[in-house]
């Protein structure tokens, strides 16, 4: 089994620096499977190309315990390809013999193993399990160019057809580091095989060289299956991992966005997100599990309620097409694992009109959507939500008008958002909540949100209405 990997960045020797082995030297090692050996065919300035040729131990394979490749197959230990392709046994073998360049590491050039160079791997005899089109699903969103050639089952019987084995050449501009975690994992998925025993470890061992580009891989979910064998309660939870490490990742995207927008928009940085986290909070307290967030916008709610195992069944409902179209990219939504689709839904809809999806929820978020609503639609809106859908719970936020002097660059007179149809003192707000939970049998408590001031309070108001009998119910 051949692999070899070249660059033309200049100058190529370079590649002996970040692979940790002298381009002028031949050096063997010592696997559990038989040898790895590591020489350079060329180490030019120009091109170098490092080789790692591995000499799998055929008969040693045959007495291995556990693992055994081809267990169905009776003739498996006198035929197989194992020592031939490259398979999960090259990517111990790269884990092994090139682990410092693996993890990123390089004494003599931390600079260049930083840095994205042109590579080209050829694998000469790769097999893919799904054939062609599975190789370029796989390697082509993660920037390779490549080249396949698919060899005949037997070059003398034609007619036996193709086999799965391939010569692929992989071409791309990155650091040596990511295209080595590539190889490691895609290597073994395409081959959907594992020489060794697939337990709780492999899902470290794949988040781990995964960690930079798994979570946003369109072919996420066949990745993780067939890495993991298809065993289901390894996959849920490698998938519910990467989903977690996800949204994380959108969250620090969409956070360095709301900061660089914050002057425009006369916001306090960081408010929104204390914001949905006091709100998160709250929706825990109140016990619900089944939520409904009422105007979602982009989603930005809803993805801390996913991270929430309490809330079992969230519903994001927002008048705009262009919104939630947002929030369903933002959360990845097609590439969510089943289980947590399963959890949510996103619908359109509007709150000013009765809709009977909404009812039967434990709680619902209305978050900075009043502000809106024109004054006779806010009328129709407290019916709808009060009287019709009627959750248990609703916790609801709205701009404090009276914050806005603290805003420099906001105008006397002028909203925050050029969309508010109005906005309110706390005053205002306490009597506008207080009417409506006398008059649909709610209780309300209100909570400032954000940097609090004795003479204007705080930016955000927050009004937390629990039905009634619920309350008695509690108490
Ligand atoms: N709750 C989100 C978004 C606030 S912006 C957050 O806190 O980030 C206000 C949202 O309310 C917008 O997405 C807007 O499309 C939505 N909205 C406005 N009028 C609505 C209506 N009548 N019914 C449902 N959603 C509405």
């Amino acid at each position: 089994m051949l692999l070899t990997i070249s660059t033309t960045y200049s100058p190529a020797t370079d590649l002996g620096y970040l692979l940790h082995k002298h381009p002028e030297r031949i050096q063997s090692f010592d696997l559990t499977f038989g040898q790895a050996h590591v020489f350079y065919p060329e180490a030019r300035d120009e091109r170098c190309t490092a080789a790692l040729l591995l000499d799998v131990d055929a008969v040693g394979l045959t007495r291995r315990p556990h693992g055994r490749f081809g267990e169905n197959f009776a003739l498996a230990p006198y035929v197989s390809d194992r020592p031939y392709v490259a398979s999960s046994f090259l990517s111990v073998a790269i884990a092994q013999v090139f682990s410092s360049a693996l993890s990123g590491k390089s004494k003599e050039r931390p600079q260049l193993a930083e840095t994205a160079i042109p590579l080209e791997v050829k694998l000469s005899t790769l097999p893919c399990r799904g054939g062609e089109q599975l190789l370029r699903r796989l390697f082509e969103p993660l920037g390779y160019k490549i080249s396949a050639e698919r060899h005949a089952l037997d070059a003398q019987f034609p007619d036996w057809g193709e086999s799965r084995y391939f010569t692929v050449t992989l071409q791309n501009t990155c650091r040596l580091s990511e295209l080595l975690t590539h190889l490691y994992v895609l290597i073994p998925v395409l081959d959907d095989e594992k020489h060794y025993w697939v337990d709780d470890a492999e899902i470290e061992k794949l988040l781990k060289h995964g960690k930079n580009w798994l979570a946003a891989h369109p072919e996420q979910e066949s990745i993780v299956r067939r890495y993991l064998k298809n065993l289901r309660p390894l996959t849920d939870q490698a998938l519910a991992r990467l989903c977690d490490t996800d949204l994380q990742q959108t969250d620090e995207t969409i956070q360095a966005e709301e900061e660089a927008q914050v002057e425009a928009r006369n916001v306090i940085p960081g408010l929104n997100e204390v914001r949905l986290q006091r709100v998160t909070e709250v929706l825990k307290q109140c016990g619900g599990k089944r939520v409904l967030d009422l105007g979602c916008g982009e989603g930005k709610l809803l993805r801390k309620l996913l991270r929430e195992k309490q809330f079992e069944e969230i519903v994001g409902m927002d008048v705009s097409h262009r919104a939630l179209k947002t929030a369903q990219e933002r959360l990845h939504y097609e590439r969510l694992p089943e289980r947590q689709k399963e959890r949510l839904r996103l619908f359109q809809g509007s709150l000013n009109y009765r809709d009977n999806r909404l009812v039967g929820y434990d709680a619902a978020a209305v978050i900075e959507v009043i502000e809106h609503f024109d004054l006779p639609r806010l009328t129709a809106f407290e019916r709808v939500l009060f009287e019709f859908a009627c959750p248990r719970t609703v916790v609801l936020t709205t701009p404090n008008i009276e914050y806005n002097v603290k805003f420099e660059n906001l105008q006397a007179g002028h909203f925050r958002h050029k969309d508010h149809r109005f906005e309110w003192t706390r005053d205002e707000f306490h009597s506008w909540a207080t009417r409506i939970s006398e008059r649909f049998g709610y209780a309300v408590v209100f909570h400032p949100i954000g940097p609090t001031t004795e003479d204007v309070g705080a930016p955000t108001q927050m009004a937390v209405f629990t039905q009634e009998s619920q309350e008695e119910k509690t108490v």
